[in-house]
């Protein structure tokens, strides 16, 4: 079995001329769940797109270590080629572009032979429940949103990076997607060969039901504020990021920060 360790060492980074992370820490070895947990506007999107290397994000100090290689001064592809997989919040549309197409490139760009590829992408297209039909369409064009999530779930499965980030895999996506998604991800966990180490951002425990988390991590404003086992998945739901941060840190950044205790109450006022 391979193992291998992604650590987020220090990490802080901004977008948009603000500091958004203010020093992030964490660990994830192969096959294990980490749960990245935070309201909007906690900095969740931009740690992954901050540790995959997406352009226009300022890393300002910190590491993210691959097998003990700094990745940070790699562009995206090349620290996809090491392993690291990013299924973002909202997939892109790439209008005139075939998965199998993509998926060849993506073999071929990582040595992998591409014989037998139709096969297997044609049988995990079925074990994900992706109308194997839609497989003749352009890369999530026109799809719904819970196509749109089977399909990035299936090129994750055939593409075997040694980490994936999933941001809001459960985002748009109806209860069926979501327990077929999350289902072949904590599969592809326990995968004898090499077990995939996740980093699964989430609002919701429903995710967790069937990708079961290791640890959880709350994040609020750009920090890790609370960490422990599933436990602390349930506590959240029971008593929402209150428990964790005050108002003041939990209000959106554009709300009036006097009225950040009130903002809640005035919402339908605006
Ligand atoms: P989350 O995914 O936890 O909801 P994000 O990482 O998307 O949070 O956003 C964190 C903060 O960074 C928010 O205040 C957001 O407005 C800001 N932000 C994100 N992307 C940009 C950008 N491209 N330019 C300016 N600000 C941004
Ligand atoms: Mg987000």
């Amino acid at each position: 079995m391979k193992q291998h360790t992604l650590e987020i060492k220090g990490l802080v980074a901004a977008v948009g001329g603000k500091q958004i992370l203010n020093g992030i820490d964490l660990t994830v070895r192969s096959g294990e769940v980490h749960a990245i947990m935070g309201p909007n506007g906690a900095g969740k999107t931009t740690l992954s797109s901050v540790v995959m290397g997406r352009p226009g994000y300022e890393v300002l100090g910190g590491q993210v270590l691959l097998d003990g290689e700094d990745v940070l001064a790699l562009p995206a592809w090349r620290r996809a080629q090491a392993g690291l997989h990013l299924v973002m919040q909202y997939p892109s549309e790439v209008p005139g572009v075939m998965l199998a197409d993509v998926m060849g490139e993506a073999f071929a760009a990582r040595g992998r032979s591409t014989d037998g590829l139709a096969g297997v992408l044609r049988s995990e297209t079925e074990g994900i429940g992706f109308n194997t039909a839609l497989l003749d369409r352009a890369l999530n064009v026109d799809l719904s949103g819970g196509e749109k999530k089977r399909n990035e779930t299936l090129q994750l499965a055939m593409l075997r990076p040694k980490f994936a980030i999933l941001d809001e895999l459960d985002s748009g996506l109806d209860i069926d997607a979501l327990r077929d998604c999350s289902r072949r991800v904590e599969a592809l966990t326990n995968d004898p060969d090499q077990p995939l180490g996740v980093i699964a951002i989430t609002h919701y425990n429903r995710l967790l039901e069937e990708l079961r988390a290791d640890h959880i991590h709350i994040l609020v404003k750009g920090r890790i504020v609370a960490e422990g086992g599933p436990e602390l998945a349930d506590q959240l739901e029971r008593d929402g990021y209150e428990a964790f941060a005050s108002p003041a840190e939990l209000a959106a950044d554009d709300a009036p920060a006097a009225d950040a205790a009130g903002a809640y109450d005035d919402l339908f006022a605006l």
